[in-house]
């Protein structure tokens, strides 16, 4: 597969005499990743996974070294490939799961290491940084993340039949919260789930849903009370973890326009049954369940567009270092200079929102005014610096060789999803600054 890619690639490459692709190698960057010194400028735009981040903890960097050492195995060629071809990345998921990081905000006693959402985020990050952009965070975002509430509201019976698996790479979950009716109106959901002695009868459909090809697990919150029959919209709901039963759900890809190493997919389904015994937490409760760790899920994806930015930001000032046009190298021009510097800027500033509202969650923290505004930030950040990248590439920037286009596609996803920038801005004004709800 790399052989062809860069075959194809390469004779276009040398006949039109462009710089030669950056060669990346996390271990001759880094023969003393942690001997540095405080006032080096940290996250060079043309260093690759740098690990000296004065302000990240020992754990921290930790992580990003571990990680980086993976991912630098999988160069862009096998993402682009990846991408084009539809294929999940089950080399880096394996290689992910084999060195026990699936588990990395799971307790120890079920396999997991027990760490926080601020050394999950430096994981994600790297991995997105390295050119995998979502391609690659998506293939294990909701190992990483999705089952926090079965961690913290199972019970001791269901976190001894659902973690282990899971954390190995033997089972995969996929979160099914989105319906095509209802949108980002979470709490008007109409799926139902009926119950019926010892299991419940699910009926309804769900969009948007990421992995559902390659999971035999599913999160799902879908209604047990009718929305006329509770005392507030956001009882009723309840949380399901089961099996993704495909006898009773029909699931049906969605084509897209980015990401497309990991499958999303339209779900229908009609008299699944679910066991009782799969209910997370109680009857009614699965939309605080779930509440409760949206932040994290906002620090996450924060953290993995941060990582496309700063990859779109190596690759754009690599490119302008050595492509010469009117006898200089365009990285001269301030026309080409100053916009990378601010992506830089920009990036940076939201990248110490994102890690500051991590590091409130782990010490338990509830509002969520620091996780949505660095999801806001890191977000538009990455996209500016994407779309930056492709303009300094020049019409190299359009064609698919350089990468930077795949990282635009790319860095579009944390705009929209798990919550779009207006909902944060909604969020904001009615939270922080006390405006009335338009809505
Ligand atoms: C690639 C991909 C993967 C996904 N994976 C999953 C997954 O695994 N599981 C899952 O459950 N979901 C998933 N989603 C769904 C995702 O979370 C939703 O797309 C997202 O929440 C937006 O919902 P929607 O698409 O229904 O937008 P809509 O609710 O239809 O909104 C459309 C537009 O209107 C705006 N809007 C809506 N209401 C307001 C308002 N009150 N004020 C201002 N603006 C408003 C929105 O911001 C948006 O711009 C995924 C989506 C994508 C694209």
């Amino acid at each position: 597969m790399r052989g062809r890619l860069l075959s194809t690639t390469s004779s276009l490459t040398s006949s039109l005499r462009r710089p030669a692709r950056p060669l990346l190698s996390f271990t001759s960057r880094h023969a003393t990743p942690l001997a540095f010194s405080s006032r080096l400028i940290h996250s060079r735009a043309t260093d690759f996974l740098p690990a000296n981040l004065p302000e990240w903890s020992d754990a921290q960097r930790s992580v990003r070294e571990a990680i980086a050492k993976i991912v630098t195995k999988y160069p862009d060629e096998y993402w682009m490939d990846h991408d084009t071809e539809h294929k999940f990345p089950w080399e880096l998921y394996k290689d992910l799961a084999d060195n026990g990081w699936l588990g990395i905000c799971l307790p120890e006693e079920y396999g997991g290491s027990s760490l926080g959402i601020a050394e999950a985020a430096v994981m994600l990050q790297t991995i997105a940084e390295s050119g995998a952009c979502m391609n690659g965070a998506s293939s294990v975002h909701m190992n990483i993340f999705g089952l926090e509430p079965v961690a913290k509201f199972g019970t001791t019976e269901q976190k001894k039949r659902w973690l282990p698996p899971l954390i190995a790479g033997k089972e995969r979950a996929c979160f099914g919260v989105t319906e095509p009716n209802t949108g980002l109106d979470t709490l008007k959901l109409q799926s139902t789930a009926r119950r019926e002695g010892d299991h419940y009868i699910a009926k309804g459909s769900k969009i948007f849903i990421s992995t559902a090809q390659v999971s035999e697990k599913i999160l799902l919150l879908a209604r047990t009370t009718p929305l006329d029959k509770v005392d507030k919209p956001s009882r009723g709901l309840s949380l399901f973890y089961t099996d993704l039963n495909r006898d009773a759900v029909k699931i049906t890809e969605i084509p897209k326009m980015g990401r497309s190493a990991v499958d999303t997919n339209v779900l229908f389904f009609e008299d699944w049954k679910i066991p009782a015994e799969d209910l997370v937490g109680n009857e009614g409760d699965g939309f605080k369940i779930i509440l409760h760790g949206m932040n994290a899920e906002r620090v996450l994806v924060a953290a993995e567009a941060l990582g496309i930015g700063f990859a779109a930001l190596r690759r754009a000032s690599q490119y302008a270092s050595e492509r010469v046009v009117f006898g200089k190298p365009i990285g001269s021009y301030q026309g080409i200079q100053h916009p990378l510097a601010e992506c830089w800027m920009n990036l940076e500033s939201a990248r110490l929102m994102v890690y500051l509202a991590a590091r409130q969650y782990d010490q338990g923290y509830t509002g969520g005014e620091y996780a949505n505004a660095g999801k806001f930030l890191a977000s538009e950040a990455a996209f500016k610096a994407a779309e930056r990248a492709v303009l300094t590439h020049g019409g190299m920037g359009y064609a698919k060789e350089y990468h930077v286009e795949r990282y635009l596609r790319e860095a579009t996803l944390s705009r929209i999803a798990p919550v779009s920038g207006e909902m944060i801005k909604n969020y904001i004004g009615q939270q922080v600054l006390t405006l009335p709800k338009s809505y």
